[in-house]
Parts: C-alpha cells; sequence; structure tokens
C-alpha cells in the first residue's frame, strides 16, 4: 500500500481517541507487569492529557502520586511509551485535583474504552461531532422547497428511524446547496431523539487526514475500531476523496462494516455516485444502492422563501421590494444568498440607514455584476428550447399553430420574458414578426400551466436552469 501521494502535506498529530487507545495499551502491560493492586493504586487513576507527537502529557490527583509513580515506575513507564507511541521521546505529570474523579466519563472509557458498545459514553466521540456541528444547522432552520424535499424527508426519515430506512444515503448537490446542513441536522435531531446513539460526522478530508495519521503510527486497528462502533456515520464532500486509492480502500471496508451491521451510513458529495471522478467502480456501485436524493438549483420561489425566514431569524425588517430582488439577482447559491442579505443588513446597521432597494444594488455591486456574469440572448434560449423538443428553428418561428410546436413556442417566449430584458414587442419581431399581445398571453398561459402542471413547470426549470449556468 503506498500512501506516499496521500500524507506528505499532513503534520504529525493524534486524535485524542487514538491517543487514549495507545494509552490504553500501555495501561494493560502495565497492569500485567505489576499486578492488578498497584495497578489499581497508581495507575489507573493517571488521566491522558494529550500526545503532541513527542511528550505524553498525564495527569495525576497529587503531588504524592506523582513523585511515587515517577521514582517506582517511571522506567517502566518510559520503556512502554516508548514501545508504543510513535516518535515518543518524554512523558510529563501534571497535578490535578478531581483527577480521581471516577464519574467522569474519560475515566471509564479508559478502564475499558469498550464497554457501552452503543452508549455515547466516550466523550472524544460525542466531542468529535459537536465540536463540528453548526448550531444554525437545523431541521428547523431548514426552508423546504421544490428543490430540496425529496433530500429533506430523506434526511428527517433518517434522523426518526429506529433502523435504517435506506442505507447508505447518499446526498448531492452543487456547492452551497444545504447538503451540509442537512447532515448537521440528522445529527442534532439524533442527539435529541435517540441520545444513546453514537453519530460520527466528518468531512470526507478529516477521514483521510485521520486515516493517513493511523497508516503512519500503526494505529490502524483503534482508527478502524472507532468507526465500525457508531451507529451513523456521515461523510460529508466524498469527491475530495477521488483519486485516493488506499482511502478510498479503507472508506469502502469501513462503510461495508457499518452497512452489514445495518448502521446507518449517509455520504454527499458534489456530483451523483456515477459521475464521481476517480472513484473506483465497486465503491461508486455501493454508493448507489440506497438511495440517492439530489439537491437541484435554487427557484425563485425557494430563495425568496429562504430570505423570508433568515430575515425573520435575524429579526429585522427589509423591504418586500429588496428581498424579492435578492431573490431574483442573487442566483447562484443558498451560501451567496446568505451572504448578500448579511452585507445588506450590516451595512444598514452600521451606517444607520434604512434599506431599499438602491442602498441594497450599491452595497452589493461587485456581488451582482458577478451573478449576472451569463448574459442570455433570445438567439440562445430558441436554439436550447428547439434543442430540448426536437423541433425545427424554423419551425418555431414559423406561423404553424400544432400543439407540438406552439407549446416550444410559448415556452421560449416567456424565457425571453423571464431572462432577458427584451420588451414584448421585441421578442414578438423575434418570433417571426408577432404582435406583444400574442407575447403576453405566451406568458401568461406558461405561467398558469407551471401551476398546474408538474411535467411543464419540470421543462421550464430544466430549460432555464441549462440557459443560466
Ligand atoms: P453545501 O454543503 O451543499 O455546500 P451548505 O449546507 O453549507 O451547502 O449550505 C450553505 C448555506 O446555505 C448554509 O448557511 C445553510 O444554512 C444555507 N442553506 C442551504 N439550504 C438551506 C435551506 N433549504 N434553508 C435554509 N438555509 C439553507
Ligand atoms: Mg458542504
Amino acid at each position: 500500500m503506498s500512501t506516499s501521494e496521500e500524507d506528505e502535506d499532513y503534520q504529525v498529530f493524534l486524535h485524542p481517541t487514538q491517543v487514549q487507545t495507545l494509552w490504553d495499551h500501555v495501561c494493560e502491560r502495565l497492569k500485567i507487569d505489576l499486578g492488578d493492586a498497584l495497578y489499581t493504586s497508581w495507575i489507573m487513576p493517571l488521566k491522558v492529557i494529550s500526545y503532541d507527537g513527542r511528550c505524553l502529557n498525564l495527569a495525576a490527583s497529587s503531588r504524592f502520586m506523582k513523585d511515587r509513580i515517577q521514582t517506582h515506575h517511571g522506567e517502566k513507564l518510559l520503556g512502554l511509551c516508548r514501545e508504543i507511541f510513535p516518535n515518543f521521546e518524554d512523558y510529563t505529570i501534571a497535578v490535578r485535583q478531581g483527577t480521581l474523579d471516577k464519574s467522569e466519563p474519560n475515566e471509564i472509557a479508559r478502564v475499558d474504552p469498550f464497554q457501552n458498545e452503543s452508549i455515547t459514553a466516550n466523550e472524544e466521540l460525542s466531542d468529535d461531532c459537536v465540536a463540528a456541528l453548526d448550531t444554525r444547522f437545523t431541521f428547523e432552520n431548514f426552508v423546504i422547497g421544490k428543490p430540496n424535499e425529496l433530500a429533506y424527508a430523506a434526511a428527517l426519515r433518517i434522523a426518526e428511524a429506529d433502523v435504517p430506512p435506506f442505507n447508505p444515503l447518499f446526498l448531492y448537490g452543487g456547492v452551497g446547496l444545504g447538503k451540509t446542513h442537512l447532515m448537521h441536522a440528522i445529527a442534532w435531531q439524533i442527539r435529541k431523539t435517540h441520545p444513546s446513539k453514537r453519530v460520527i460526522y466528518m468531512s470526507a478530508e478529516k477521514f483521510m487526514y485521520e486515516f493517513v495519521l493511523a497508516l503512519r503510527f500503526k494505529t490502524t486497528v483503534a482508527f478502524k475500531e472507532r468507526f465500525r462502533k457508531v451507529d451513523i456515520l456521515m461523510i460529508d464532500d466524498v469527491q475530495f476523496i477521488s483519486g485516493k486509492n488506499t482511502t478510498q480502500e479503507e472508506f469502502f471496508h469501513t462503510f461495508n462494516a457499518l452497512v452489514d451491521n445495518n448502521r446507518q451510513v449517509i455520504i454527499s458529495g458534489d456530483k451523483s455516485p456515477s459521475d464521481l471522478e476517480d472513484m473506483e467502480e465497486r465503491l461508486i456501485s455501493r454508493l448507489g444502492w440506497g438511495l440517492v436524493a439530489d439537491i437541484h438549483p435554487t427557484t425563485y420561489e425557494l430563495r425568496l422563501g429562504i430570505l423570508q425566514s433568515k430575515t425573520e431569524a435575524l429579526k429585522v425588517n427589509i423591504p418586500a421590494d429588496v428581498l424579492e430582488f435578492l431573490a431574483v439577482r442573487i442566483s447562484s447559491n443558498i451560501r451567496e444568498l446568505e451572504g448578500a442579505l448579511n452585507r445588506v443588513v450590516a451595512h444598514s446597521t452600521l451606517v444607520g440607514r434604512k434599506i431599499n432597494l438602491d442602498t441594497t444594488q450599491d452595497v452589493l455591486r461587485d456581488l451582482l455584476r458577478s451573478n449576472d456574469r451569463r448574459v442570455v440572448t433570445v438567439e440562445d434560449i430558441q436554439q436550447k428550447v428547439c434543442d430540448y423538443y426536437n423541433v425545427k428553428l424554423s419551425d418555431l418561428l414559423s406561423i404553424r399553430r400544432a400543439q407540438a410546436i406552439s407549446k416550444p413556442r410559448q415556452i421560449a417566449m416567456y424565457l425571453c420574458k423571464v431572462l432577458t430584458s427584451k420588451s414584448l414587442p421585441e421578442i414578438g419581431r423575434r418570433f417571426g414578426g408577432r404582435d406583444h399581445t400574442t407575447v403576453m398571453h405566451a406568458v401568461k398561459r406558461v405561467e398558469e400551466s407551471m401551476g398546474s402542471i408538474r411535467e411543464y413547470s419540470n421543462d421550464v426549470n430544466v430549460l432555464r436552469r441549462s440557459l443560466s449556468l
């Protein structure tokens, strides 16, 4: 197994769980050496604080304990640490009151780290997760719309289920569309309703980082243990490990072990499993076994809904036309939309001026420009619509009124109205010299049909998306 490509940039660092596991090995050996009585009186009360890659920092409950350990068991301790901790040079013992407190979860975990299999008794595990969770990313704060309803429903199902309803759940979508938000929401919800379940949420990048360390320090056994003991494993942004073969291999095994044991696995990526590049075939195929839920680019309605919900949360008053303006103009993703809103709010608080369309445009000038990068022309729209419905451009512009042609034509006119700045008469002229009332009628028809016919709104959304990319 070669990892040279993967481990070069990483500085030496052991995860607390790994440190604890190594320390447990040291303890086991000391127990055999010293016998139960000595071990229980002197070594067991020691607590491991950290390992910086060279020095192991321990804590004892009193000066007396510390001196006694150093004079009587110091040599043995040194020898064993040298054997077990990678790059070990020395240890220190700090004196800390309360170290003896047996009720601390760490203490329990240290004596028998593998007891209470399914209980979140292990501080490190839950800390690991909580530290990485954003408190704002909850189900309550998630605004549901057409583009994300499937992903939302799937996430909620998992959070509430006792056994995995589908395994794995693969969430995918472009940046800033809510994948991480949904994963954190699952974790928060589970902590509330199933507090005894062990949850690990981690980016694929961190997974790789820790795995590389485990390889280097030969702690892969502890690494595997740690992951295979969880009830729910969430790995975010899996595309990060594309091309990283050793990490993929390990991930594949972890993944299989968990799924085979009926533990829930949730993965996110920026593409569907089959579109992920540089991924092993068998991993791709397994990723697609459960439910694959994609989050589509936002719609105007969703963006507006999100803006309304955020302004409520921020307790600020923003005129409706400003919100609508933002929802129309910042269409790239939700992260940018939030950023824009925050900027507008911050600006108005700072200068003490009311928010209106003018100040908004002013504050967001650079952002608006980048969201406008792509100018869509009438020709673009006509071409895309013809391709999509497989009709000839000459027919689209002709006077033929067959349904097979009039529907695409109306949709094309509608798209010209919403995506370009052309006036109705101008659009009419570009569609074989039609009257502006014809265009107006077409726009109205399309809007009505989108409201009532799902297939219709679907077509329009797909076309719209492909034009505004
Ligand atoms: P991703 O992980 O897909 O790149 P994130 O989950 O980080 O995106 O979302 C980006 C930002 O947008 C976050 O601040 C998140 O809270 C917000 N966001 C995304 N989707 C929604 C939603 N449906 N409702 C409310 N906020 C959302
Ligand atoms: Mg994310």
